[in-house]
């Protein structure tokens, strides 16, 4: 086998990965005989090559050794900001080996298969979920929860009928109430009615992707600037394109119904507008908090809501549970597909990797 490593690597770094994924003839004259402890070498060997965003491997499922080893090597372990994941040919991934590189694996993210079973890919992704614990990021809706001063209520109405025996209510709610998102017209002053993006045309995927925690909630300052964003980017690695990031201010232990959960109304923190046009600069699909708004209490300007919406970054607000998640995790949430809606509420769940849960 023992093709040149840096040949290998330059070649997948000028192929398009699916342009690879449709011409599998083409990856086997990359790759030869080449075995899973053979692409390790060569990975390990590419951790510094800047144009490269895939490897591409064939015939893992055969060769488990391989696999480990490949797992083991530093490009995997270590942050790499252009690394974006492996594709793999040839059979499963996940489910037959170790789950602690599976999960590293996944942290990465994108992955493509190349299979006549239709059947693989999901399989692989049902797999991949056992490698996970579903945290739920969500406030329960319930009448007496807090709502925005300037908002109103969530109820939640008998709607039972005497000639009706099913059990059923009405819910009648603003559309901000609870955990939920704000599509990018609820804050677009001065642009005409036809440019504002409403939730009925927001991409179903929007909220589906890894995700930044940033937890300050040891110290939260009522209003967080870019330096705290920039630190933690120092210690966590940088925020990427498309991920979305989620602010932990603590403040989601204020949550409480009826007149208890007054001071979750009052005095909220929130982030400054140059943490808003870092999170711009960075790409990212959305921000989260776990306060009433991403803007802090009393703000006249709205600097975070004007800056990210107007670009078309969702926010999602009075997140729960925030406490205990890793630094990055995998988003899922929806919202309701309102025609013309300003804002909907949201299930965000968190997929946790399971060896991080152990403390691997
Ligand atoms: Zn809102």
């Amino acid at each position: 086998m023992q093709r040149g490593s840096a040949s290998l690597i330059d070649h997948l770094a000028t192929v398009r990965t699916d342009s690879l994924v449709r011409e599998p003839e083409r990856l086997d004259a990359a790759f030869g005989e080449t075995d899973g402890n053979g692409l390790a070498d060569a990975t390990a060997s590419a951790g510094d090559h800047d144009n490269l965003t895939f490897y591409v491997h064939k015939g893992f499922a055969s060769s488990d050794a391989g696999f480990r080893s490949f797992g083991q090597c530093p490009c995997l372990l270590q942050s790499k900001p252009r690394f974006r994941g492996v594709v793999f040919l040839d059979g499963l991934l996940f489910g037959k080996h170790d789950s602690a590189v599976s999960s590293c694996l996944v942290r990465r993210g994108t992955m493509s298969f190349h299979s006549k079973d239709s059947r693989e890919p999901l399989s692989v992704i049902a797999a991949a979920f056992d490698q996970f614990e579903v945290r739920d990021l969500t406030h329960i809706l319930e009448e007496g929860i807090p709502y925005f001063p300037t908002h109103g209520r969530f109820y939640h109405l008998d709607a039972s009928r005497s000639d009706d025996p099913a059990v059923m209510f009405q819910i009648l709610m603003h559309e901000h109430n609870g955990t939920h998102v704000d599509a990018p017209a609820h804050f677009m002053s001065g642009v005409p009615d036809s440019d504002h993006d409403f939730l009925h045309s927001v991409p179903p995927d929007k909220l589906i992707g890894p995700a930044a925690v940033i937890d300050v909630s040891k110290n939260p300052p009522h209003l967080l600037t870019v330096e705290s964003l920039l630190k933690w980017e120092k210690a966590n690695g940088a925020i990427e394109p498309g991920e979305a990031v989620i602010f932990n201010f603590g403040w989601h232990r204020k949550w409480r119904t009826g007149i208890e959960g007054k001071a979750f109304v009052e005095q909220w923190p929130g982030v400054d507008r140059g943490v808003a046009k870092c999170l711009l600069d960075r790409r990212v699909r959305a921000v989260g908090t776990d306060c009433l708004g991403l803007d802090c209490s009393g703000s006249a300007e709205n600097p975070a809501h004007d800056c990210l919406l107007r670009n078309g970054i969702l926010i999602m607000e009075n997140m729960a549970a925030l406490d205990g998640l890793p630094q990055r995790v995998f988003l899922i949430a929806a919202p309701l597909k309102i025609r013309g809606g300003s804002g909907s509420p949201i299930r965000a769940i968190a997929l946790v990797p399971k060896a991080v849960e152990n403390g691997r």
